[in-house]
């Protein structure tokens, strides 16, 4: 294996078992290592560090291992086998009421680079580094043998690898083939899962908790979900006993997929209606007090990707919650979230801050949400952070 030597100095964030190693932290590199290589991981003094997956841009390597062991089977299947301890633990694994969790979250199971969300029978895995590229086939194999409701594993990273990298990867079955069910069943309710066209692994798995909250407060309410995609808080608003729901979203394949969930848990519920439209125009159209909704949701996609895109993500966020602001009815809900990685918890708090002066409503906070337990926060690196919401009520 590779050794990469780290500048004196340069070894304390490993020591704390932050799984990255940044390209200036490196003194010297022995041999040529290609992206996607193990490689091993040295102090100034060449004392063992870690060893992680080699990388080509400014994260150099991601550990996977603090331990000097061989990577081998036998290591890949451990790692497998503690993150479905830990879901079963967490009481998801429940065929009659629940078979879809995320498997796997990355940094945050000791995984960097890579996502496996499990809809019934079918896992959909994503590599974002080359080195889970390369183990892709061991690793499905792991998952298939750990995972007794998992027959197929599919493979969707055509958009997630680095671009830059010299692989021309596949989306495809890598163990089985197209389950004959493609419904999957959260806390009782049933959801078609798309994985082949629909974004991400196909459904948004961390909302999960933070839909069961609002199923508590839809009694009765008029409900607007913003950014629906497949409809699941709809659905939960619609268990907790809603008077209406109004789903919105841009995409017409969002919309369909929502329709179609709405139809497979509340047949013929004329208390539901879609809208193919765009978020902010549809805020606007509403007129009068007749139209304003007592619970609106807004869950919009990542409006910052990039660092460099924090300070107009901030003002997009800001004006999409002053105009929820201005168009709830008195006393009323918003569930609001960012999903955006890079913009942190007191940023959000203080655009959605903004946006509330602006309206001049008394708002307060009721609840302050973030990621479920299987999207772990891996203690040793907190950029694993990244949904954040708030629960507020409108005067
Ligand atoms: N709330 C969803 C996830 C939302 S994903 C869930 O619980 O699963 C973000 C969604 O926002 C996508 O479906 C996308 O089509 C939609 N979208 C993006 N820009 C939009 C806009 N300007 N207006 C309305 N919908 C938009």
């Amino acid at each position: 294996m590779i050794s990469i030597q780290l500048k004196p100095k340069k070894e304390e964030s490993l020591l704390r078992f932050h799984p990255w190693v940044f390209s200036g932290a490196i003194q010297h590199i022995e041999g040529k290592p290609a992206e996607g290589d193990l490689v091993e991981v040295l102090d100034s003094k060449r004392n063992f560090l870690a060893i992680g997956h080699y990388q080509i841009g400014s994260i150099a390597v991601r550990a996977v291992t603090f331990e000097n062991e061989p990577i081998d089977i036998d290591f890949w299947n451990r790692k497998i086998q503690w993150a479905y301890a830990m879901r079963v633990s967490l009481g998801l694994v429940n065929p009659e009421k629940n078979n879809t969790f995320r498997l796997v979250h990355g940094e945050g199971d000791s995984l960097p680079g890579l996502i496996v969300d499990v809809y019934a029978e079918t896992a959909v895995m994503q590599a974002h580094s080359v080195g889970m590229h390369e183990t892709r086939q061991i690793l499905a194999e792991a998952i298939v043998k750990n995972v007794p409701q998992v027959k197929n594993v599919y493979y969707k990273s055509e958009t997630t690898l680095p671009f830059k990298a010299p692989i021309a990867p596949e989306d495809g079955y890598l163990i089985g083939k197209e389950t004959v069910s493609l419904t999957a069943l959260e806390n009782g309710l049933e959801f078609h899962v798309d994985w082949l066209r629909g974004q991400k692994t196909g459904f948004f798995v961390d909302q999960r908790e933070n839909r069961t909250l609002l199923e508590r407060y839809a009694a009765g309410k008029s409900v607007l979900n913003m950014f629906c995609y497949t409809g699941g808080f709809s659905v939960y608003a619609l268990r907790g006993g809603a008077e209406l729901v109004h789903s919105v979203d841009s995409s017409t394949k969002a919309i369909q997929l929502t329709e179609k969930n709405v139809e497979a848990n509340f047949p013929n519920d004329k208390r539901h209606k879609s809208f193919d439209e765009d978020a902010f125009k549809y805020l606007n159209n509403l007129s009068n007090i007749e139209q304003k909704y007592d619970l609106i949701i807004l869950d919009p996609p990542a409006f910052a990707k990039h660092r460099e895109a924090l300070r107009n993500a901030l003002k997009g966020y800001k004006r999409l919650n002053a105009k929820a602001f201005e168009q709830i009815k008195p006393g009323g809900i918003v569930f609001t979230f960012s999903c955006s990685q890079v913009v942190t918890k007191e940023q959000f708090r203080l655009a959605v801050f903004s946006a509330a002066a602006e309206s001049k409503r008394n708002v307060r906070i009721l609840h302050q949400l973030s990621q479920p337990a299987d999207h772990p926060i891996n203690i040793y690196h907190p950029e694993g952070e990244y949904l954040k919401g708030l629960v507020l009520w409108v005067e």
